[in-house]
């Protein structure tokens, strides 16, 4: 096997939290590989074309205001998004709520007489008290209100944001989220499908010195000495080791411990890798429709359901993504458990059952793209909030970024370009800074 190269930094993974650190690093002048095994950028939040339609695999809305946008400014690269407005509403009862003025006092105020207790729990989760990381959501909803819709439009959040039902995630991570995260106040869906930010990160990664290779699986992460060494990549029939000091990888801990060796780490990062991390799934409805589904442009929350949870209007910003005269959407539910065995087919049923419930005709008005269930080794989140593992593994130079390894309580692509942040900074602190060219 030949030494083809000596990178700064390889980076395992082109997710979002892997194009976000490798976007990092080259930008401040680090020569960095970044590489993948599929042929496509973005990993779960890939785009893929289906009869004419570009259609996102996970992300759809890119949260504006964060460490995601600030990733592309250090990057120099466009993050071209187009924001709905409003951005959210509600569908209760086939009636659109819109709660841009009011928020969540107003939707919640007309169905429970404990509305306003409830929202003193959330001022007091923003002044840092918050319920310890053992009680479920659902159960600290319940010390407030019964009201079936209450805690219908609370699972719909959780399952519309985190891919977890409100039994599932911890109130503490609930909270953590709605009072000092993003919460996906202002997002915006991308003209070219999600991979057209990841194409601009990319870009920039190499208009900065580095290099993406795509088709390029990483077979082996070779430590020594409790230090990483190199990346041994296949390359088509070829089998190439890439040295550098510094590997993050975006494949989560599970799949880092098997490139590396368990051997390499302690009994306890590898006993977290099975024991703590809980994947959480949901299912993907893409389908498009000559006439309008429904007239709000952003992302519409459900009221009562089975398993369905929210639909993204993304044709009435992004016409771009459908061929001519097709109205296009996304709709997801999560099963019931998310973070459990279910049974996909029975799962993927209940929510076609929501949708014809929702939008009457249904079968008749779409044509549909694809029907993906997001779970296991492929899910919407590698493990639920609450659920994290570090993003240090303990082997010097050796990184995790992305889902698996977020901030106690954020979620999605935000959370992913974060971890990258961290672990950038970490990465830098610890090494003498390149100049930026
Ligand atoms: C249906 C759905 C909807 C979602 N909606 C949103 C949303 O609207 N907004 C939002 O912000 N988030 C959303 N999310 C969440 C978001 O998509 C994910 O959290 C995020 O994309 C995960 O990124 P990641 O950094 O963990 O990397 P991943 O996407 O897991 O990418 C890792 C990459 O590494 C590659 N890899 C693995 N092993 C190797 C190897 N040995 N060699 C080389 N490459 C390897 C993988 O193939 C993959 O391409 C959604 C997720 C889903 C599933």
């Amino acid at each position: 096997m030949e030494t083809v190269d000596t990178f700064d930094a390889i980076v395992v993974g082109a997710g979002a939290g892997g194009l976000c650190a490798a976007a990092r690093l080259a930008s401040v002048g680090k020569r960095t590989l970044l590489i993948d095994d599929h042929d496509y950028l973005g990993g779960r939040a890939g785009t893929e074309i289906i009869d004419g339609h570009k259609v996102n695999i996970g992300a759809i809305a890119l949260e504006l205001g964060g460490v995601f946008e600030e990733t592309f400014e250090m990057a120099g690269a466009p993050l071209n998004i187009r924001e709905p407005k409003p951005a959210t509403v509600f569908f209760l009862d086939h009636k659109i709520v819109d709660v841009s003025r009011g928020g969540m006092g107003m939707l919640i105020g007309g169905l429970t007489r404990k509305a306003s207790k409830i929202l003193d729990e959330f001022a007091k989760a923003r002044s840092g008290s918050l319920p310890d990381g053992r009680q479920s959501t659902e159960d600290w909803l319940n010390g407030y209100t019964k009201s079936k819709t209450v805690h219908a439009i609370f699972r719909n959040l959780c399952a519309a944001i985190f891919a977890m039902n409100t039994s599932e995630i911890p109130a503490r991570a609930f909270l953590t989220y709605f009072t000092s995260k993003g919460a996906f106040k202002r997002f915006g869906f991308h003209p070219e499908g999600t991979m057209g930010a990841w194409q601009a990160l990319a870009d920039s990664i190499e208009r900065n010195n580095g290099e993406v290779w795509l088709n390029a699986p990483a077979e082996q992460i070779v430590v020594d000495n409790g230090a990483v060494k190199a990346v041994v990549v296949r390359k088509g029939d070829t089998l190439v080791r890439v040295k550098a000091d510094i590997v993050i990888t975006n494949c989560g801990p599970k799949a880092t411990v098997a490139l590396a060796g368990p051997e390499h780490f302690t009994a306890d990062y590898v006993a977290q890798t099975t024991e703590r991390l809980k994947p959480a799934a949901n299912i993907v409805y893409n389908f498009a429709s000559r006439e309008a589904l429904m007239t709000a442009p952003g992302i519409m929350t459900f009221g009562k359901t089975r398993r369905l949870c929210n639909i993204a209007n993304l044709t009435a910003t992004c016409p771009e993504l459908a061929p001519e005269g097709w109205h296009q959407y996304v709709a997801y539910a999560v099963p019931k458990p998310a973070m459990g065995d279910f049974d996909s087919g029975a799962e993927v049923e209940e929510g076609m059952a929501d949708l014809r419930e929702q939008f009457p005709g249904f079968d008749d008005k779409v044509k549909m793209l694809s029907v993906r269930v997001m779970r296991d080794d492929w899910p919407a989140q590698r493990t639920g909030a609450g659920y994290d593992m570090d993003q240090a593994t303990g082997i010097d130079g050796l990184w995790c970024v992305g889902d698996a390894v977020k901030v106690y309580g954020n979620g999605g692509t935000q959370a992913c370009a974060e971890t990258a942040k961290i672990v950038v900074e970490k990465v830098l602190a610890g090494a003498p800074e390149v100049a930026t060219a």
